[in-house]
């Protein structure tokens, strides 16, 4: 169960968390037509609190919404600022943000017409979610039977409510089989990312990451990419196949709710010496302190506020 906060920010409102309700003819439940963001909030070390990558996480809400032609009646500063009067409002010095974009009930059928978009802001205390002992042991991961979307038929820069239904697909089948998480192979078969995550594996000291193409263009990934790169680490970006992933020294995904999480099985074959490798290490740990303030360098890559 979500933990529940006091207020949720409804259409420019801080509404209370059990009134933040909508009419079950809400167009986007019967055909998906949202788009959302899950951002995180840190408790720094100095005691202030910060979002990771404000601005790029607001920024991509409304590519996706520009990707599904839908118009959000506020601008991207007003749900920056709303984002961080919600965290201020409920008091949360560390958890999760979840920003959503529906179209809203009017019309029904599959033409949306000029059925309202209405907006949410959402924010809840949030541990690791893949558990804490995930972060430190890794996961075992399973090649899910459903493939990632066509980059034709779903909009994978999006992120678009309606591209979960793939998402949880796998994931509950991979949780079925007594998986922690789903390997999502592409179209073609080439390795694509998991249900809520980006992935990485190293191989004799190079970082390999898949290409945009079938991907969200995730801001952790990103993240670490700049990361690595800034630590002397070779970073590619080239497509792989499961096989490579077989054979990889390391492995791991990377979300803004997953964070860093190393994989330590693959297909029941244990990757590297089967628990976190020590380039999968020191990225967590680098990622952590950027997260937390505890990186001058990368101070840009957050927004403080007060509580
Ligand atoms: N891929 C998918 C399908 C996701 O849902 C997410 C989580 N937003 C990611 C990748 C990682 O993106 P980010 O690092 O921006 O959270």
């Amino acid at each position: 169960m979500v933990q529940k906060s006091e207020t949720i920010w409804f259409d420019g409102k801080q509404v209370p968390w059990d009134e933040a309700n909508v009419h079950v003819l809400t167009h986007a439940l019967h055909y998906g037509v949202g788009v959302f963001e899950g951002i995180r909030a840190y408790r720094c070390a100095d005691g202030s609190s910060a979002v990771f990558r404000l601005r790029e996480h607001v920024q991509r809400l409304f590519s996706s919404a520009k990707i599904l032609r839908m118009e959000i009646p506020f601008t991207e500063d007003a749900i920056f600022d709303a984002i961080v009067e919600t965290l201020q409002r409920n008091r949360l010095a560390e958890g999760y943000i979840r920003p959503l974009s529906f179209v809203g009930a009017g019309a029904m059928g599959v033409y949306p017409g000029d059925n309202p978009v209405q907006t949410i802001i959402a924010v809840w205390p949030w541990g690791a979610y893949l558990g804490a002992e995930a972060l430190e042991k890794g996961i075992r991961v399973k090649t899910s039977s459903f493939a990632r979307h066509h980059v034709n038929a779903m909009m994978t820069k999006a992120k678009a409510s309606g591209n979960y239904v793939n998402s949880v697909l796998a994931k509950m089948e991979a949780k079925a089989d007594g998986y922690d998480e789903a390997l999502m192979l592409d179209v073609s078969g080439f390795v694509s990312e998991a249900t809520g995550e980006n992935i990485f594996m190293v191989r004799n000291g190079v970082i390999k990451t898949t290409p945009l193409t079938s991907i969200l263009d995730g801001i952790t990934r990103n993240s670490l990419m700049t990361l690595a790169r800034d630590l002397g680490y070779e970073v590619v970006e080239q497509q792989f196949t499961r096989d490579e992933l077989y054979v990889a020294d390391e492995a791991f995904f990377c979300g803004t709710a997953a964070e860093v999480t190393p994989i330590r099985e693959v297909d029941r074959r244990v990757i590297g010496k089967g628990s976190a490798g020590p380039v999968t290490k020191h990225l967590q740990q680098e990622y952590f302190k950027a997260v937390k303030g505890d990186n001058p360098s990368y101070d840009h890559w957050l927004h403080r506020y007060a509580l």
